[in-house]
């Protein structure tokens, strides 16, 4: 069984029934049989379906909005925006989708774009609907047919999806739930009639799930952690950056991938900057995530909190100093206050770890070249946001920011149209816009 924890009261919710053996195999030849006749559907049957999801997030936005705040806990305005957002994700492969699957002439020939099957997808709690459309919105559209593995704390928003799904007028067997724990799925992506997979979470399962697929043979898309570099330079409108990095830092209870996590600001404006950053992450209010005026709810579970927690600690015992907060809150729930890292060594092993959690590393540089060597010097090369108003730093940071994604005076999002992955151990491949569509696509070249 999974049983929800709200991790807001740590009162236990809903509970639902792992799949039998025979449940499984079930749910997989269903897809392995959708799959024949989705792939021959026209783009109007599948835009239609596309158009008539969205309607279904929309229609059903608050309660889908409550079931995610109740099982992992972020806010339930958040949760709402996040519920808005993937209706807007299948409307854009409504809309855009079929020109992005136009064939391409070449000399002597063509190449056309045809679907490949089923593709698995093994979700996180921290965006559970969104993660989720990222995979799914193209998976319609490309005539493939959609497994989903959720996390399992967010087995209810896993099963709110498939509801959904199948009021929209899915036919059966296009997209599934499957309720089932991580060790069971290394048999599914060797079984035949699963063509892809992909995983958003973290390093360790990335490893596996890309182990499994290697020796399966079989396309995996991987979008792993990040520990986000957020550069503020002296030319940069203080005030917005300040407040900025901060929604940046906390937006999720500091639980994305894209979150920014460390702050690197140039030594010029450094005092300045803390000044202002510290001021807004002092002020952030955590709290109930129902109420309105809550701006960050607990983390997605204790153990979560734990963890970062533990690494908070590994890192002041390695030298680092917290100026403030990033301490657990006192009473039920798994609840934190926002705070700020100075003095992290940045060659021990815990500093180049994801802190998925309300705590920002902040590093002084004291030129353009010291704030890039600090930015790579992670594993990851997920995002990066970079505040500037000179042409030539802001040329530089688009050159050398070892980084699948960069905002220019802006907080880093994902959005239904851009291109969104990493590099380094972020991962690789691409969700969204045309990219993430062709990833599980058979570009098929005809000649003659
Ligand atoms: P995981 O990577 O463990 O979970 C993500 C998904 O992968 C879940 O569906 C999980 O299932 C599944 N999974 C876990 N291990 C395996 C495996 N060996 N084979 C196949 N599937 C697997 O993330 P956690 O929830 O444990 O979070 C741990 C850390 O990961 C966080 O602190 C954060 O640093 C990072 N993370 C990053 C995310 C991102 O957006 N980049 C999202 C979530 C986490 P199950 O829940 O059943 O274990």
């Amino acid at each position: 069984m999974f049983t929800s924890i709200d991790p807001a009261t740590g009162t236990p919710g809903a509970s639902f029934a792992e799949l039998t053996a025979a449940e499984l195999e079930t749910k997989i030849q269903r897809a392995h049989d959708a799959y024949r006749s989705w792939r021959i559907t026209d783009y109007a049957t599948r835009t239609d379906l596309l158009e008539r999801i969205a309607e279904q997030f929309d229609a059903n936005a608050h309660r889908l909005a409550e079931i995610a705040t109740r099982e992992m806990g972020k806010t339930l305005k958040s949760a709402l925006a996040e519920v808005e957002k993937c209706a807007a994700g299948f409307r854009h492969y409504a809309q855009e989708g079929p020109a992005m699957l136009a064939p391409r002439a070449f000399p002597g020939g063509t190449a056309t774009w045809h679907p490949m099957g089923p593709v698995l997808a093994v979700m996180p709690w921290n965006f559970p609907y969104w993660q989720v459309v990222r995979f799914l919105a193209p998976t319609i559209l490309a005539g493939n047919v959609g497994l989903l593995k959720h996390a399992s704390n967010v087995q209810g928003v896993a099963a709110a999806i498939e509801e959904i799904v199948i009021a929209a007028g899915a036919p059966a067997g296009l997209f599934q739930n499957l309720p089932i724990k991580s060790d069971k799925v290394a048999a599914l992506i060797a079984d035949d009639r699963i063509v892809a997979v992909t995983l958003t979470g973290s390093e360790g399962a990335g490893m596996q799930v890309a182990e499994a697929a290697g020796r399966a043979l079989k396309k995996v898309v991987l979008e792993l952690g990040g520990s986000d570099p957020f550069i503020v330079m002296p030319s940069a409108d203080l005030d917005l950056a300040a407040k900025t990095a901060v929604t940046a830092r906390i937006q999720n209870t500091g639980q994305s991938c894209i979150c920014a996590k460390r702050m690197i600001v140039h030594a010029d404006v450094y005092d300045a900057f803390l000044e202002k950053f510290a001021a807004g992450m002092q002020a952030v209010v955590a709290g109930d995530p129902m109420e309105s005026a809550t701006d960050m709810g607990p983390l997605s579970s204790e153990a979560q909190r734990q963890t970062v927690l533990d690494q908070i600690a590994m890192i002041e015992a390695q030298g680092g100093k917290l100026l403030f907060g990033g301490e657990a809150l006192p009473g039920k729930g798994a609840f934190m206050s926002a705070g700020i890292l100075v003095d992290v060594p940045t060659d021990h092993a815990v500093a180049q770890e994801e802190l998925f959690g309300p705590v920002a590393m902040l590093f002084k540089a004291d030129d353009i070249d010291a704030a890039i060597t600090l930015a790579n010097a992670v594993p990851f090369g997920l995002g990066s946001s970079i505040w500037t108003n000179d042409a030539d730093e802001r040329a530089r940071f688009e050159r050398d920011i070892e980084a699948g994604m960069i905002a220019v005076n802006a907080m880093l999002a994902s959005l239904p149209h851009a291109p969104f992955g990493g590099i380094k151990r972020s991962g690789h491949g691409r969700e969204l816009g045309p990219y993430g569509l062709h990833e599980f696509m058979n570009l098929k070249t005809v000649l003659g």
